[in-house]
């Protein structure tokens, strides 16, 4: 293997309606779909349909999602030997209401997610001293998150931390340590208490945290690309322009495809332009890890 990740996996429980119940009331909706998400588990999606060679350190439940989870990573390639259950636990959920203005209102239930343990790295350390990157997210525990950071620095293992959903305790001692931060603007703005409604903004809560000591913070910041700063510098890229269906998990797809780009040509510049394209993309269809092409469907969207 060469990608670890160290993270979430979630069932979306997708219900399509315009209107909530009340308290007490029960209402019919129109729609319902089942997806596997979870940011984690999206990320090594990406990944793998990219062509790498990714596993998973992850957590199911005790229940009938369970299988299904392991089922699709395994479909998608994703080496499945570290998920596993938490006993008497149920999966991580997510009830996602979307309206008809494709307005998403989500609720998550962490379930099983929150049972990743530091354990559960040293279960897998073997395995993961093999890879070259491993990827993180905040979706499990923060002492797990930083057990990983401090086992992947032990071993030379280049570390991405996206840090979402946003945790404003989160330790900036321990991003330092990561090789790429890479959030979106909203966390950004809850790391720094900063503002980030235009560009200029955005760069100087970017140079707040690179004061702090962090080495490359990637920031996406949807249909206005992303950017990376390092020290002195500063990249910009712009978003490849499409029509775009569903955003949902674009910036999973770009931190997946880009993790895969990394560690296949050590390129920064050139990883962010393709796994922009690759997250442009994706947003072109709907759902998350359903919406992200394979390498040669990824090919044909460049052409
Ligand atoms: P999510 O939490 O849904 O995974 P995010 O908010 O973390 O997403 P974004 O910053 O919205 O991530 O998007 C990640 C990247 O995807 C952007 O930097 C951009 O390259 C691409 N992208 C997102 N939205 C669009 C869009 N409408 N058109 C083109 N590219 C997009």
């Amino acid at each position: 293997m060469t990608i670890a990740v160290i993270g979430s996996n979630m069932v979306d429980l997708i219900t399509y309606t315009n209107s909530l119940p009340k308290a007490g009331e029960t209402l019919e909706a129109p729609d319902f779909a089942i997806g596997c998400g979870g940011k984690g588990a999206n990320q090594a999606v990406a990944a793998a349909k990219m062509g790498g060679n990714v596993m998973m350190v992850s957590k199911v439940g005790d229940d009938l999602f369970a299988p299904n989870t392991v089922a699709n990573l395994q479909q998608q390639g994703v080496d499945t030997r570290f998920v596993t259950t938490a006993p008497g636990t149920s999966s991580g959920v997510a009830p996602i209401f979307v309206d008809d203005q494709s307005q998403n209102r989500i609720l998550i239930i962490k379930g099983a997610n929150q049972q990743l343990k530091p354990a559960d790295i040293d279960d897998a350390a073997e395995a993961l001293k093999a890879c070259q990157l491993i990827i993180l997210q905040l979706e499990i525990p923060l002492e797990t998150v930083y057990y990983a950071i401090d086992f992947a620095r032990q071993h030379q293992i280049t570390v991405i931390l996206n840090p979402a959903p946003a945790v404003a305790t989160l330790d900036i001692d321990y991003a330092c340590k990561c090789d790429f931060f890479m959030p979106n603007e909203t966390e950004l703005e809850i790391l720094t208490g900063l503002p980030v409604s235009s560009d200029e903004e955005v760069i100087l809560a970017g140079q707040s945290l690179l004061k702090r000591g962090l080495k490359n913070l990637i920031i996406t910041l949807g249909s206005r690309g992303s950017v990376w700063m390092s020290g002195d510098e500063i990249h910009r890229v712009a978003a490849t322009p499409v029509q775009a269906v569903d955003t949902s998990g674009a910036g999973d797809a770009f931190i997946g495809c880009f993790a895969y780009l990394l560690v296949e040509t050590g390129d920064v510049a050139a990883a962010m332009t393709q796994a922009s394209a690759y997250a442009a993309c994706s947003v072109t269809g709907r759902g998350t890890q359903r919406a992200y092409p394979d390498a040669e469907s990824f090919q044909r969207f460049l052409n």
